[in-house]
């Protein structure tokens, strides 16, 4: 299918675009070595928020991000790492056993280490999950690996930033997520679905803005779209301290 254009934004972008504001950004990033990651964690939690929510998981947390979205619960991760080998990362994921594994952040695709990493993990058996912003294209990723793929929203502030062309790319086996920070979200996160047609293409994930939007009032949005979106709700900040890191 053909990209559509952006859908005009409510909330006017930050400005992501400047070539300065985003070597800034990408600082922790800096020399690092070809073959390496710059990690910020690597742990084992329980999935929260995708189809594969509930499940034991681990999560491979890169460094940086080139996006600051307004309502981002891991600004720890922009800057503070570690670097770390391919067969490092790899052993130390395994360490945990095996099953299921999560790329996040930060944006892992800033690193081109990532993509050896998925398929790696993928040769080695593990259910591969990736999570991205939206901002970067996903059309090198291993198709093993399942997309959970954010279209941020203007009230992100960051709606500028996505490539509206990996909605064309996404496969049944990917996820498409909006996190909505108010009712105008919702509106907009519709219009989107429906020019895109991304109903049958793969599950439709909402979540709500933490302390933004009652996750009540948006199961309510969701009953009377009549569409079959799914209504995630962060797990962690249920079962742990919202606050918490490597949970
Ligand atoms: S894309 Fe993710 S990590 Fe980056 S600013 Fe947005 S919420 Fe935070």
């Amino acid at each position: 299918m053909k990209s559509l254009e952006p859908l005009p934004t409510v909330h006017p972008p930050r400005d992501a675009s400047s070539a300065s504001v985003r070597a800034r950004r990408l600082r922790p990033l800096e020399g690092k070595a070809a073959g390496t990651l710059i990690v910020h964690e690597v742990y084992r939690s329980i999935q929260g928020e995708s189809t594969f929510a509930g499940l034991p998981c681990v999560f491979v947390r890169l460094t940086a991000c080139h996006l600051r979205c307004s309502y981002c619960d891991t600004p720890h991760a922009f800057h503070q790492g570690e670097a770390m080998g391919l067969d490092a990362v790899l052993a130390e994921v395994e360490k945990h056993g095996g099953g299921l594994v999560e790329l996040t952040g930060g944006e892992p695709l800033l690193q081109e280490e990532s993509y050896p990493l998925m398929t790696a993990l993928a040769d080695r058996g593990w259910t591969v999950l990736l999570e991205t912003s939206g901002g970067l294209p996903i059309d090198r990723v291993d198709p093993r690996a399942r997309v959970i793929l954010d279209v941020k929203t203007p009230a992100s502030g960051e709606a500028g930033a996505n490539v509206w062309s990996n909605l064309d790319r996404l496969k049944p086996t990917d996820e498409v997520k909006f996190v909505l920070g108010d009712r105008g979200d919702f509106e907009w996160s519709l219009d989107v679905i429906r020019r895109h047609g991304l109903v049958g293409r793969c599950p439709i994930l909402m979540s709500a803005v933490f302390d933004r939007v009652d996750p009540t009032e948006l199961a309510g949005w969701i009953l009377e779209s009549g569409l079959p979106i799914r209504l995630q709700v962060q797990l962690h900040k249920i079962l742990w301290d919202p606050k918490a890191r490597g949970v």
